[in-house]
């Protein structure tokens, strides 16, 4: 299939069907919270088997018992924490999920660490060294373990998570801004690379959403003046279904 690798403006009118990720297998990172909280019980609301990875183990019980008390299929949790894993865990979650379901349609990127908000001149380096790894280095990893299983899906997609200081760099944003204008160029290689197979890779900037990462870079604003995670679940439900099908390389606006 020929993929369109024009800019996308999200159309707001735009409707899932209620069974658009029906017998989709879909991996969602950083899924205990916030905007990947929501992804996952989005996806597994439209009919996805959804796998939970993150690191917080409680949070993901949490989400799990969501999807279970809904009748969404089962989900699975998959404890991992993106800052110290290595190509060999990757390489085993590749293994472990060949083995339970033969595939994986779809993978969301979403998991991130903010770092701190400070001048360059004074960032620190093992922090900066954090930020970029959970960010960019991570993913890629998970990625190439995971690109043979993709490979098996009818239609797979791969969905990073940009932001606005990923288009427009801003001051004090350091290795947070940086890592995610590298996540646009990564996914850009990847979508390229993937160009003539059924894979295709997007990213999403949510825009400013209520989470707790939001709190943290505005801990001045108030939460109420900003629209939920589950407000901004259409334009991930769009990539991740078949609906954007012939779309890759492209980063769109949740809002
Ligand atoms: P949250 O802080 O609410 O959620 C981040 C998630 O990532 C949490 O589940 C967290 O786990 C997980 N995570 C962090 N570090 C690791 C790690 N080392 N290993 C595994 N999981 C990890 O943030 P948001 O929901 O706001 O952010 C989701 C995505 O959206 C991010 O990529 C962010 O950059 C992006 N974004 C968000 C915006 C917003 O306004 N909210 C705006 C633009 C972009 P735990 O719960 O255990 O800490």
């Amino acid at each position: 299939m020929e993929k369109s690798k024009l800019p996308v403006t999200f159309n707001k009118n735009y409707k899932p069907r209620p069974t658009l990720l029906r017998d989709r297998i879909v991996l969602v990172t950083g899924a205990g919270d916030g905007i990947g909280r929501s992804c996952a019980k989005a996806f597994a609301k439209h009919g996805a088997t959804v796998i939970l990875l993150g690191r917080t183990v409680r949070k993901l019980e949490r989400v799990y018992d969501d999807i279970n008390s809904t009748g969404g299929p089962q989900p699975a949790i998959y404890p991992m924490d993106l800052l110290g894993a290595k190509a060999s865990d990757y390489h085993d979650l590749a293994c472990r999920i060949l083995r339970e379901y033969g595939r994986i349609d779809g993978i969301v990127h979403n998991a991130a660490l903010l770092g701190a908000l400070m001048p360059i001149e004074h960032y620190d380096l093992k922090m900066w060294s954090e930020v970029i790894h959970v960010n960019l280095t991570a993913p890629m990893m998970l990625t190439q373990a995971c690109l043979s299983l993709l490979r098996l899906s009818q239609d797979a997609s791969v969905i990073f998570t940009s932001s606005g200081v990923g288009r427009q760099g801003r001051a004090y944003w350091g290795a947070y801004a940086v890592s995610k204008f590298a996540t646009e160029g990564f996914m850009q290689v990847l979508a390229d690379e993937t160009d003539n197979s059924a894979i295709r890779v997007n990213c999403i900037n949510p825009g400013a959403v209520r989470t707790r990462m939001r709190a943290s870079a505005y801990p001045a604003e108030n939460p109420q003046s900003l629209i939920s995670p589950d407000e901004v679940m259409n334009p991930y439900l769009y990539l991740m279904g078949p609906d954007s099908n012939a779309i890759s390389g492209t980063s769109i606006d949740a809002q």
